[in-house]
């Protein structure tokens, strides 16, 4: 691999300064996505800025493969959230993120997954660019995406989806979020977040006029090698988290695709051939 270029953004759509106008700073705040494990998920151009790093601003959620890939020079250092416990307040991140950069760094914030997919790199990005500190985002393999193709579950497929949704399942505002719609025949639904709040997942979808029988699956330590995924139906979801103490993370995906490797004529029992 060629030396990484760590001068002001290249890349169409990143942040840059005004025409004519330099940033004030010669720091910079990399928003990286380090994807959901197995380090070999990386993008090149986040591999690249992991091995020349100098300071590493680093989830709980990245694996440590993939921070192992961090010279030995590299300072680790860890903002982990907790639920409902948070190590480091976001405020205090984007504190340190624009402190850092300020005093002339490069600083690589490396998050699970991908930056922009429930990973709060928006508001890391505005607050770089409040402060004046220039600001380039990488982006990664968004969960979803990485447990769905591991666990050999198509998001979408011609018989059986022809849209797939994200949503946050964590507790805080479940009750007043607008899930209408979002499951169902020709439909992918994908939960982030929702282990802890599994039942009341499955209550909601079942309120909204969800089948009992709806295929679940329920992916936990995507991409790792500790990974499994389990299957069941709507209404036996909380009882699945439950009896197979699943308490890493885990997507709960919900739709026919959900149901295994016959999609087809899983598609066409239920009737779905003409979602096209
Ligand atoms: N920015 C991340 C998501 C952060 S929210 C991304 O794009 O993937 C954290 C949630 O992501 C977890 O609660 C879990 O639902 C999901 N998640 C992250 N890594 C995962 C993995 N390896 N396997 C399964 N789910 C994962």
């Amino acid at each position: 691999m060629g030396t990484m270029n760590l001068a002001p953004p290249t890349a169409p759509g990143n942040a840059r300064p005004a025409p004519g106008k330099v940033w004030p700073t010669p720091g910079k705040v990399w928003l990286v996505g380090a994807g959901p494990g197995d380090p070999d998920l990386l993008t090149l151009r986040a591999a690249r800025l992991l091995m020349q790093a100098e300071v590493v601003v680093h989830d709980g959620l990245v694996d440590p493969r993939v921070l192992a890939m961090a010279p030995p020079s590299a300072r680790l250092v860890s903002v982990a959230k907790r639920r409902s416990r948070h190590t480091m307040a976001q405020e205090a991140i984007n504190d340190l993120l624009v402190a850092e950069a300020r005093a002339g760094r490069q600083v690589i914030r490396l998050k699970g997954g991908d930056p922009f997919v429930f990973g709060r790199g928006g508001e890391e990005l505005e607050a770089c660019l409040a402060a004046q500190v220039p600001c380039e985002v990488v982006p990664g393999v968004s969960a979803a995406l990485g447990a769905a193709a591991a666990a050999q579950i198509p998001l979408t497929h011609r018989a059986a989806a022809s849209a797939v949704t994200f949503v946050a399942g964590q507790c805080r505002g479940l009750a007043e979020q607008d899930w209408t719609g979002l499951a169902g025949p020709g439909r992918t639904l994908v939960i982030y977040m929702g282990l802890n709040n599994a039942g009341a997942i499955a209550a909601k979808l079942a309120a909204d006029g969800l089948a009992g029988d709806t295929p679940v699956a329920v992916i936990e330590n995507a991409c790792r090698p500790e990974m499994r995924t389990l299957r069941g139906d709507l209404a036996g979801l909380a009882a699945l988290v439950h009896d197979s103490g699943v308490t890493g993370p885990a997507l709960i995906v919900i739709g026919a695709v959900a149901a295994g490797h016959d999609i087809g004529a899983l598609a066409s029992e239920l009737s779905l051939e003409n979602v096209f």
